[in-house]
């Protein structure tokens, strides 16, 4: 059954099911969200993906909390419906045959909409080819392209093959999935039997495609020499078109997705504006990005909001009206929260952590630019604020890509921390952090605390978590925080937001961090109403603004049918 416009959502990890290792961190988890608040909102879309056989790792923590990662055993069968149609892709110039499994995304009022999950994994297959949709960003250049040429290429070759004729709108979430302009274009040639590529042909496909960034971090951005290029893809007169599919001899993916999309976003406001620093010439939106509310409020909550705001996974928009909760069933609802994260905590570590304590949470891939570890840069000034201000335990989960050697350090720097301050402050570090803990923290916890190097933040999306559950945030202003903070109301910002040329020292911004933690924390010993007042505003403010609900509708409105 075809709808009369269908958006084709491309990303190279979603992260669907808590249950299914297929993605790796904050672009998964969002594209999770992006396709749970279309199917909320019966939004025409199908999305494409690949397996992750083998997962985004399982992380393993030894005493000294050194990182060795292992591969995740999974059965697709048990998520995903095996689907018969069967395409195929050059890789150097190999045919690769590719197949899909079908998950079915549910929404609130029953829409579905399938992702389609690729897999080379097949008899037929050559045995390294086979093992091209196993590694979620695994292994060299030569294996992140051969996915890009599967996602991008065969995912346009696998939807055609199951009936989606139809489709006029390509949504590339990240540059990972812009191969598929190529054969966008391939097909408008093939199905005129031919001839070269004219400039009518390329503005047809911009006509099609919306591209979405989401990071000013260089990695985040694939690019190719073209003699590699070469070797795996081949030749193709598109390359020939020297401005539009490549440039200095290489395949960037991310200028590939600029030239040939007629909507580009960035996700926060002032990531827009790095953004278009970053690519300057080319015309940047922004669309702030959001969470799936049903998916992201805790079982207290839920029940909670049920009773106060009916209706309110159809309509996040009404979590305005969380101003109107009494504060002591606000707090009843937290203590819960609090409770099974202390609980899970005590269970894992040993730790003894007390529910009474105030709990600070931080939860992010554990990378340099990320700094997991300001708040250790003085460690007797953090023991003074316990224990003059009153009493702290902290948690930390997160993973290290399995290259980042600094990301690793990072990790064992926290383990040292937590050490020597044993005597004094409780601070626990939880293994494979993902969805089902994700919200066990943003819940459980009563500051979610976040301290990156402006302006790597393109968006973070964690802190969107814990508002939705009454949990401010104490962060630097920096990604969503700028938009989302109202000082003293929403949460804590950490600093001045500095002009984004302005360097910054670690030491100033732990000095900052140091002054504001005391303040937050002298705050929840000392006046548990106002405590409690942030907690309602941060859902009535922010919760009812940053989710994916009203996410979604500004992408309809300025990206699909623009
Ligand atoms: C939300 C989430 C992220 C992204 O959080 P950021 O604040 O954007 O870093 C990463 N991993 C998991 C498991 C998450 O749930």
């Amino acid at each position: 059954m075809e709808e009369s416009k269908k958006i084709a959502y491309f990303s190279m990890e979603i992260g669907l099911d808590p249950a299914m290792p297929t993605y790796s961190g904050g672009l998964g988890v969002l594209a999770g969200d992006t396709i749970l608040s279309g199917a909320d909102l019966k939004i025409p879309m199908v999305a494409v993906t690949l397996l992750h056989r083998k997962g985004y790792f399982y992380q393993r923590l030894a005493q000294d909390g050194w990182q060795t990662e292992e591969a995740v055993e999974w059965v697709p069968q048990d998520f995903a419906r095996e689907l018969k149609p069967r395409v195929s892709v050059t890789i150097q110039n190999r045919p690769v045959a590719i197949r899909a499994w079908e998950y079915a995304v549910k929404g609130i009022g029953g829409y579905t909409i399938p992702v389609y999950l690729l897999d080379t994994d097949l008899d037929e297959n050559a045995p390294q080819d086979r093992m091209l949709t196993h590694h979620l960003y695994g292994q060299d250049l030569k294996y992140r392209l051969s996915q890009e040429i599967v996602l991008g290429i065969g995912g346009i070759r696998m939807l055609r093959a199951l009936g989606h004729a139809q489709l006029d709108r390509f949504h590339m979430n990240e540059g990972h999935a812009s191969m598929l302009t190529i054969e966008l274009l391939d097909e408008r040639i093939r199905s005129r039997q031919g001839g070269a590529i004219v400039p009518d042909d390329i503005a047809q496909i911009r006509r099609q495609c919306v591209f979405t960034t989401h990071t000013p971090v260089a990695a985040g951005h694939d690019k190719f020499p073209m003699t590699l290029v070469r070797e795996v893809f081949g030749a193709h007169e598109a390359f020939g078109f020297e401005d539009i599919f490549c440039c200095d001899n290489q395949l960037n993916l991310t200028y590939l997705a600029l030239n040939l999309s007629h909507y580009v976003n960035g996700v926060a406001k002032q990531h827009g504006e790095v953004s278009r620093q970053m690519f300057a010439g080319y015309t940047i939106d922004a669309i702030t990005n959001g969470v799936n509310a049903s998916r992201w409020v805790c079982p207290s909550f839920q029940e909670l909001f049920d009773r106060h705001i009916p209706g309110w996974r159809e309509d996040n928009f009404s979590l305005r009206y969380a101003l109107s909760i009494p504060c002591d069933e606000m707090t009843q609802a937290h203590q819960l929260a609090k409770r099974e994260l202390i609980q899970h905590v005590n269970q894992q570590s040993n730790l003894g952590m007390d529910t009474e304590v105030l709990t600070l949470g931080f939860a992010r891939r554990a990378t340099s630019y990320k700094r997991a570890d300001l708040i250790f840069t003085d460690l007797e000034r953090l023991r003074a604020i316990s224990k003059n201000a009153g009493r702290l335990q902290l948690v930390f989960s997160g993973k290290a890509h399995p290259n980042d050697t600094e990301g690793k350090e990072l990790i064992k720097r926290i383990f040292g921390a937590a050490r020597e301050l044993r005597s004094a402050i409780k601070i626990a570090y939880l293994p494979n952090y993902d969805i089902t803990l994700g919200l066990l923290l943003t819940a459980g916890v009563d500051v979610w605390l976040n301290t990156p190097q402006p302006p790597m933040e393109a968006s973070g999306t964690s802190g969107m978590k814990a508002a939705m559950n009454g949990v401010p945030s104490l962060s630097i202003l920096d990604g969503w925080w700028i938009e989302g903070c109202i000082e003293g109301i929403t949460g804590w910002a950490i600093g001045e937001n500095h002009r984004l040329e302005h360097p910054r020292s670690q030491a100033a911004d732990a000095e900052q961090l140091y002054r504001k933690l005391e303040q937050v924390v002298r705050l929840y010993y000392t006046e548990p109403g106002r405590f409690c007042a942030v907690r309602t505003h941060t859902i009535a403010l922010n919760g009812s603004f940053f989710n994916t609900q009203r996410m979604m509708q500004q992408y309809v409105l300025k990206a699909y049918f623009g």
